[in-house]
């Protein structure tokens, strides 16, 4: 924690302070925080409700909003409401005397929700219905979340929190290697399932007109371009893939990919300026925070990144974070 909030403070200029017992909690490994702005006034508060409870808390980790930022007018006086976020996680509790040893995907997990959680409460739009993650598009609103993701891979943030909790030792340079290595596992072949998804998934809600191809005819021209070894002729996914006739992706797989070349080029705007000049990885901490963080769904997610990047998002530091570049 003391590793994420280093962070958030270094780059967004945000204090983060534990604020347990200004606000009741459902449990008593639930903590509260107060973040600050530079001046040291209040802008927000979140709980983090970390442990995994399988008795009563169902699995998986989300951000909700508690209350959202907003001016709301009560007897001729009109006071802004700062918001309260929700960051709940399923992370290992501490057992037997130790402190909770998180693994390296619990942590990712944390700097996930915690992205999604400073979407929230860094909002500077006064209006409720566009605050925060209110009004993004779908496509988008993973964007905050994925680039805190990067910061994982950060040498300098990870070194700065890895340590072995009883001798202190930092984390193992050959681990460093070997969690970057595990990074780009099979990541061209997951980069084309994606693609052959969210493909499929367009085609079918663009061009199927039932009278013509069956939905499986649609799957199959997709097959050449975006498959190395075709599926079986058995293979019935289109009877399986939930996300789209189940679940809220229909039309919208894509958001997946996509949100992840917007993380990807807007934290290669950190890399441009150089990780280790913190004068200017500052600066760009600032304009992110401004921009992507602050003006929520009052303008069009690609207006904000326009505003952000200076241009619109490229593909080149996906591929280079894939490691695909050589394969380009
Ligand atoms: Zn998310």
């Amino acid at each position: 924690m003391r590793g994420l909030f280093a962070l958030a403070e270094r780059i967004f200029a945000i204090n983060i302070a534990p604020a347990d017992g200004d606000a009741p909690v459902w449990h008593e490994d639930v903590r509260y925080f107060q973040v600050s702005d530079e001046t040291e006034v209040a802008i927000a508060h979140f709980y983090l409700d970390p442990y995994s409870r399988p008795e009563e808390k169902r699995g998986g980790a989300w951000m909700d909003e508690c209350i959202g930022r907003g001016k709301i007018s009560e007897n001729g006086q009109t006071v802004l409401r700062l918001p309260v976020a929700y960051l709940v996680c399923n992370q290992t509790p501490p057992v037997d005397g130790k402190p909770a040893l998180m693994t390296f995907e619990e942590v990712e997990t944390l700097f996930h929700e915690f992205g999604h959680g400073l979407q929230h409460m860094l909002t500077q739009v006064d209006y409720p219905g566009a605050a925060g993650i209110n009004n993004i598009e779908w496509d988008a609103v993973e964007l905050p979340s994925q680039f805190m993701e990067n910061w994982c891979y950060d040498r300098a943030t990870l070194m700065g929190m890895a340590h072995h909790y009883e001798t202190g030792e930092t984390l193992p340079e050959h681990y460093y290697q070997k969690l970057l290595a595990a990074r780009n596992y099979m990541s061209g072949s997951a980069m084309l399932r994606q693609l052959h998804f969210s493909l499929l998934d367009l085609a079918l809600h663009h061009h199927y007109q039932p009278e013509r191809d069956t939905p499986q005819q649609i799957r199959e021209r997709l097959i050449p371009t975006t498959t190395v070894l075709p599926p079986l002729p058995e293979d019935q996914f289109l009877c399986a893939f939930g996300h789209i006739f189940a679940g809220g992706y229909a039309a919208g797989y894509y958001s997946y990919k996509w949100a992840e070349v917007l993380s990807a080029d807007a934290f290669s705007a950190f890399e441009e300026v150089g990780l280790g000049d913190e004068i200017a990885i500052a600066a760009t901490g600032r304009r992110f925070r401004e921009t992507i963080l602050s003006l929520g769904g009052s303008l069009h997610p690609m207006e904000i990144y326009k505003i952000f990047r200076g241009r619109e998002p490229q593909t080149a530091a996906i591929l280079r974070h894939s490691g695909l570049v050589p394969a380009v």
